[in-house]
Parts: C-alpha cells; structure tokens; sequence
C-alpha cells in the first residue's frame, strides 16, 4: 500500500492557487445575476444545495460545514477520502457503469474542510513566508472542494495505479469515455480546456462535481459550457487570442503563459475578458530582464515575456481598482519562467 506524502496530497491545482498573486478583489458576491448565456439565474445563499458555486469569487456558504453529511472512504493507496454523502452514492453508480467498460477508477480526493485548508496555509506561511503561501495554497473558503461535493478521480490502468497529474492526463481516450458518462449521475467536468478565464483552473480532467439534477448536467456538457455560465455569473463569449510571431518561444510555451494570466483574470468579478496578445519578442531586451529580476530579489529569472488584454468591466465594479462600465485597452501582463518550466506573473497593470 502506497503511502503518499503530505506535499503529493495538494499536487491537484484545484486544490492549490494556480501559482500566481492574487491583488484584485477575492471576496464573496452577494448578489445573484442573469445574462443572456443563461439557462439558470443563481442566487446566493447561507445554505447547503447542489447547485451551490464556489469558486475564486464565490465563498462557501456560512452554513454549508455544519449542514454538509458526509462519508468517509479509504482508496486503492490506502488514503482517507471524505465526500458528500449523495455525491458518493451517485459516484458508485458511475464507478459501476465505467467498469462495465473496463474502465476502473477512485477517487483521489474530495472535501477538505476550511480548517483544514487553514491549517495548510498557516504551516505553508510559517515555512515558506506568507508571500509564497499565498501563491502555492488555495486561499481558505474559496476551493470547490470544500463542498464535499468535488471528486478528483485517479485511474488505475492495468492494476497500476496513475495518480499524478502529467501521467493522467495523457488518457484522453480514457477521460473522454468517463466524461460522456458523468451527465447520467448527476455530475460535470468543472473545469474546461480554454475556460481558465471563468473558472480560475487550468484544463483538469480528474475534477467532476456532484450537482444532483442530471438534466442540467446534460445541457451544461452537452453545450460544452461552464457551471458558472450555466448559472448566469459568466460569460461564455469566446476571447480573441493573438499568439503572433516568436522566435523566442514555441505556441505551446505562450499559451502555457496565457492560461496563466487568464486564471488570475478569473478572480476579476464579473469583469469580460475580450482579447489577449503577445506583445512580440521586441518586449524581450536586457533591459527588461534587469527590471523584472529588480522587482524580486529572490528569483533570478532568465526568460521573460509580455501580454497585453482588453477586457470590459460590469457596470457596477466590486473591485474598487477598477471602474465601473469601463473599457480597459491594452493592459499589460509581465512573465517569466520559473525553474519548473513554468511562467510566474510577475507583474501587471499600466
Ligand atoms: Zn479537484
């Protein structure tokens, strides 16, 4: 039985912060909202249900860990998972519809309380600094996976075991067949390739989520669309992506970094995003470089890149940096690639 270590039980994106800063508004909406890509008008609520959001902008529930019931399982590696208690019901029935397929999967993770998440992010800040922290944790109160109701699956292949996420990933075939199943018990794919911009998290194939109501799930995947759209908090209208020309960096390198700026836009409330775009290789001189390492003593970076966004803000803003009903034209989005091959923000604005 395979032990796994505490820093490989928070390795899912959707349970960390998708390793940027986050300066623009993260607290709660509190009001409900339509638009014309609804199907449904959500409405806040203090209480537990099976269509709550929880998102970057959206908060748990007050009353959700005191209504929430819940059973506890232990997986194929001998970890402890805790899920909602209809959610898991409804997570067997698909585990013995996917086996009918020769298909065998468990689940990876499930809830993790506030506490919980609070007591990671407190020994995070006392090891690393509250600075990296905050880059490396999901803040408390903000992650699906406080609702019990988020399943990260793992497959297991031939007997083996594949739990982590650059080997799952490569299942596509696998994950497709799991995905059109989901709808039938009541469950989505949460967060969608190209949608980091409403949902906050990169492509994860693993992460479905329990809604109880299998007609709804079936239009949100038959429509390709995101819980959040389903339910009137985002739009789902398609961003203008301009890679350009580089001689410096492949397309898969700039959209690695574009998935990153939009995953930080995702905590903007409300605001529409229209159209992001390389600023070209002439943004990459020296004398950039020499700015962006000035700004953090800690990291000697080597390669930087630049972006620029339009995007719209809601005609009443929550974000007090931003104006209300305004058109904001090429603002400016600074990277530079860490030691994982990853890009880091490193800076934005005007
Ligand atoms: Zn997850």
């Amino acid at each position: 039985m395979k032990k796994r270590s505490f820093i490989s039980i928070i390795i899912c994106m959707c349970l960390m912060a998708t390793l940027i800063l986050t300066s623009c508004g993260e607290k709660a909406d509190t009001e409900s909202k339509s638009s014309k890509n609804t199907t449904a008008t959500y409405v806040e609520s203090d209480d537990f249900s099976y269509m709550a959001l929880v998102n970057k902008t959206h908060k748990l529930p007050k009353n959700w860990e005191k209504q929430l019931k819940t059973v506890k399982m232990t997986n194929s590696v001998g970890d402890e998972v805790e899920t909602e208690k209809k959610a898991y019901d409804a997570y067997q029935k698909l585990k013995a519809a996917l086996k009918k397929e020769k298909i065998y999967v468990d689940l990876d993770s499930a809830r993790r309380s506030v506490k919980e998440q609070q007591r990671i992010m407190d020994d995070f800040t006392k090891q690393y600094g509250a600075d990296y922290a905050a880059k490396t944790v999901a803040k408390p109160g903000y992650s699906e996976h406080h609702t019990g109701l988020a399943l990260d699956l793992y497959l297991i292949v031939d007997g083996k075991d594949i739990v982590e996420n650059e080997d799952m990933i490569k299942f596509t075939e696998i994950w497709a067949k799991i995905h059109k199943l989901l709808p039938k018990y009541g469950f989505i794919l949460r967060y969608l390739e190209g949608k980091e911009h409403i949902t906050g998290y990169g492509y994860e194939p693993w992460h479905i989520r329990y809604i109880d109501d299998a007609k709804a799930a079936k239009e949100i995947t038959d429509k390709g669309i995101t819980f959040e759209s389903y339910l009137g908090t985002a739009s789902e209208d398609p961003v203008k992506i301009d890679y350009g020309k580089s001689k410096l960096y492949t397309k898969k390198q700039l959209e690695a970094a574009v998935i990153q700026i939009k995953c930080k836009f995702a905590f903007w409330h409300e605001c529409k995003l229209e159209n992001i775009r390389y600023a070209g290789d002439k943004a990459v001189t020296e004398k950039n470089l020499k700015w962006i390492n000035s700004l953090d003593k800690n990291n000697k970076y080597k390669k930087i890149c630049e972006f620029l966004m339009d995007f719209h803000t809601p005609e009443k803003s929550k974000d007090d940096a931003l104006e209300s009903d305004h058109e904001y034209k090429d603002y400016q989005w600074w990277l530079a690639q860490n030691e994982e091959g990853g890009w880091d923000i490193v800076s934005q604005g005007y």
